[in-house]
């Protein structure tokens, strides 16, 4: 049987009954868009943070890119961030017209490198977004002093970072605004695509509402511009309710197989994920690296063994930012890391079983060396 990177069939089994429930609860409400289950979530995942206010929309993208607006974030401006990071990211910074300028990242976590960012800001720039990509939190500390000398937002892309906390604070609530998705895939996942911007900024809570709906406060009237048609589907809320409930059992879930994992594969000579000070890493993936990546991955197919990497090619060279002028070499960490790392197995039904196969079988694979 391949053994696929992710899977939430066995989870949908274990919590089917939960979920049909929920969509039954909303198709019977007689409110297919928008309704209580939407407030109801909202305000749920704000309490889980501590946050004022969560606005639900329809992906982690225009999270992010309706999180810009929402900061006052305007075309010409300048938004500094990373290149490895899901395209989502750099596409919301050039969706609302902005400059997206990049940092390299630590070698260690392949998390933003916040030594670069002071140099990296001009008379143009008005946000940071450091990405708190993997599943562990950058450092917000120096980009909070920065952001605070040079009157900088910073919104916090926590898409990969759901209960993932630096120094006790959950992402996401150290920030101007926190952005999420929950694209099935992540650590708080739907069952198709959504998202949510949390914020403690009353003046951006409203704004994101109107964002999200046409630029309406009220119906058929369109008070300002940029508008979105960017809503939280009803019947994923309801299931995010539900499963928010879990969420502390999913992420327990991955840290037992992260730690299978170090305790498998430690002597290798793979690099595992390193935990940089003070994080409570949530293992969105798990990010291995070898020098020898291609030939390990060219060895694993006749296994029948499904691996990722993210990510293969860093958005500072993709022909779809050509535009930002950027050349091979521009961040050489993070080329080298694109070169060197991909993703095992990882999703909280991933049996004990099939965490030993990958564990077996990657031995095996560098044994041959
Ligand atoms: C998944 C992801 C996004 C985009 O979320 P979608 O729901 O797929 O639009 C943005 N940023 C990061 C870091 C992500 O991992």
């Amino acid at each position: 049987m391949a053994i696929r990177v992710w899977d939430y069939l066995r989870e949908y089994e274990a919590e089917r009954e939960d979920i049909l429930d929920a969509v039954d609860t909303v198709f019977r409400s007689g409110k297919l868009v928008f309704g209580e289950s939407v407030g109801s979530f909202e305000e749920e995942f704000a309490a889980y943070h501590g946050a004022a206010h969560c606005v639900g929309v329809d992906n982690g993208t225009n999270a992010v890119k309706l999180g810009l607006q929402a900061l006052g974030v305007r075309p010409g401006d300048e938004v500094i961030t990373v290149s490895n990071t899901a395209a989502p990211t750099v596409l919301a910074i050039d969706g609302v017209g902005a400059t997206p300028v990049f940092v390299d990242v630590h070698p260690d976590t392949y998390l933003m490198n916040t030594d670069q960012v002071a140099a990296a800001i001009t008379d143009r720039t008005t946000c940071l977004i450091p990405v708190h990509l993997y599943g562990q939190c950058v450092d917000l500390a120096p980009l909070q002093q920065l952001a605070e000398r040079h009157g900088l937002k910073i919104l916090e892309d926590c898409a990969q970072a759901h209960g993932a906390r630096r120094n006790g604070r959950l992402a996401g609530t150290t920030g101007d605004a926190g952005a999420f998705s929950f694209y099935p895939t992540k650590v708080l996942g739907a069952y198709g695509d959504a998202g949510a911007v949390i914020t403690s900024d009353d003046q951006a809570e409203r704004d994101l509402r109107r964002l999200r709906y046409y630029g309406m406060e009220d119906r058929y009237y369109v008070v300002r511009t940029p508008g979105h048609n960017a809503r939280l589907d009803t019947v994923h809320a309801e299931i995010l309710r539900r499963k928010l409930r879990r969420l502390d059992g999913y992420i327990a879930a991955r840290r037992a197989i992260a730690r299978r994992y170090a305790e498998g594969l430690g002597d290798t000579g793979l690099i595992l994920p390193q935990v940089a000070p003070g994080n409570d890493h949530v293992y969105y993936v798990y990010v291995v690296r070898h020098p020898e990546r291609d030939d390990i991955l060219q060895a694993l197919r006749e296994f029948d063994f499904e691996f990722n990497i993210s990510y293969q090619w860093p958005v500072h060279t993709m022909t779809g930012f050509a535009h930002l002028g950027h050349a091979a070499g521009d961040l050489p960490v993070t080329e080298a890391a694109a070169d060197e790392i991909f993703s095992l197995p990882m999703y909280p039904s991933l049996p004990e079983d099939l965490q030993d196969k990958v564990i077996t079988t990657l031995r095996k694979i560098l044994a041959r060396g």
